[in-house]
């Protein structure tokens, strides 16, 4: 695979971008990489670990002659990023994000943007409960989507290339529009996330179970969603602070077809419940037939690499 940008920035350095900077590095996607992290202690872990080539002491140093820019913070923190980076871009360049919502994102972000910038908004559908800037492997894009959404407007050169950088990580692309985006993801992510968090959250209130017994008990479903919640709290704050219209969407229908499932248990409906599981079995088939999964038995206990999608 040939290089794609000769000089590329990450604002952010945790997960997903240093999972971008070994994947894009073992392909040869980018020239030089350039990293900055709010933290002086994550700074100190990327010069140390070599993750980065140049590491920057702020965020207008680092977008400093890059070709393509990418925010890897969280969806709350893009705006003041986007407004700090702004005045340092260089004309012609690429800003691109990976943030987990879109229409927010786009709103916080483009109108710090001068001119002659191409912001094109992203999101990798892989990642993982762990954080940091030593979490990141080179394989979290492989077979997965990464969605990205661009306007109207948009250089189609530009989208090009930020296509190709994206393929050339292993990832399949896919075009999206922002709302649509919003929707589809609260299906598939983020409402199963804040389910996760209060099944958890229900299990920790339970005075009768105590916390010895939900360890040692544990069986998949509970670990699995242990797992799930398991996420940075700050990321997945933001998500639904960010999502609201399409978490208010989703969660008023997950609350009816909840009270439908109680009312079946209540009345003794086996036919209605047993109907439903066979049609929800038939989505993880769909799932495992795409390739977006394997059927080999986990039990929560895999590696969790690629499992939680942001
Ligand atoms: P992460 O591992 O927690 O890393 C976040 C990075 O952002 C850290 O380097 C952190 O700096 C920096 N940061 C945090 N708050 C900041 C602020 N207020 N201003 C400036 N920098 C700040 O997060 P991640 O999992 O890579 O997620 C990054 C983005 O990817 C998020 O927008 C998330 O929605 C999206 N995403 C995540 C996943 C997932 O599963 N994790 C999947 C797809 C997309 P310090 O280290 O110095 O604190």
């Amino acid at each position: 695979m040939s290089r794609v940008y000769d000089r590329v920035a990450y604002i952010g350095l945790g997960l997903i971008a240093s999972s971008m900077i070994h994947a894009g590095r073992r392909a040869g996607l980018q020239g030089e990489i350039v990293g900055t992290a709010r933290s002086a202690e994550t700074r100190a872990i990327a010069a140390e670990d070599g993750l980065c080539d140049v590491v920057a002491e702020t965020a207008a140093e680092a977008v400093k002659d890059a070709d393509l820019v990418v925010l890897c913070v969280p969806v709350g923190a893009m705006g003041a990023v986007a407004e700090e980076i702004g005045p340092h871009l260089k004309p012609g360049c690429t800003v691109s994000d990976v943030g987990s919502v879109k229409r927010a994102v786009i709103e916080a972000v483009k109108p710090h943007l001068p001119e002659g910038v191409h912001f094109i908004p992203a999101h990798p559908l892989a990642g993982t409960e762990h954080s940091g800037p030593r979490s990141g492997f080179a394989e979290l894009f492989e077979n997965r989507y990464t969605l990205i959404v661009p306007e109207g407007d948009t250089d189609p050169q530009a989208l090009a290339r930020l296509e190709r950088f994206w393929a050339g990580m292993g990832a399949h692309v896919e075009l999206m529009e922002p709302e649509h985006h919003d929707l589809v993801l609260m299906v598939t992510s983020h409402a199963p996330h804040l389910i996760a968090y209060t099944m958890v959250g229900v299990a920790d209130d339970l005075r009768r179970v105590t916390d010895s017994e939900v360890i040692k008990y544990s069986a998949a479903g509970f670990r699995d969603f242990t797992r799930i919640a398991a996420s940075d709290p700050t990321m997945w704050r933001d998500v639904f602070l960010n999502n609201r219209e399409a978490t208010m969407e989703i969660l008023g229908r997950f609350i009816e077809e909840l009270m439908r499932l109680q009312r079946a248990i209540r009345k003794g409906d086996g036919d209605l419940l047993h109907e439903y599981f066979t049609r929800t079995r038939a989505i993880r088939r769909g799932i495992i037939q795409a390739g977006q999964d394997t059927s080999a038995p986990d039990f929560g206990r895999g590696h969790g690499q690629g499992q939680s999608k942001g």
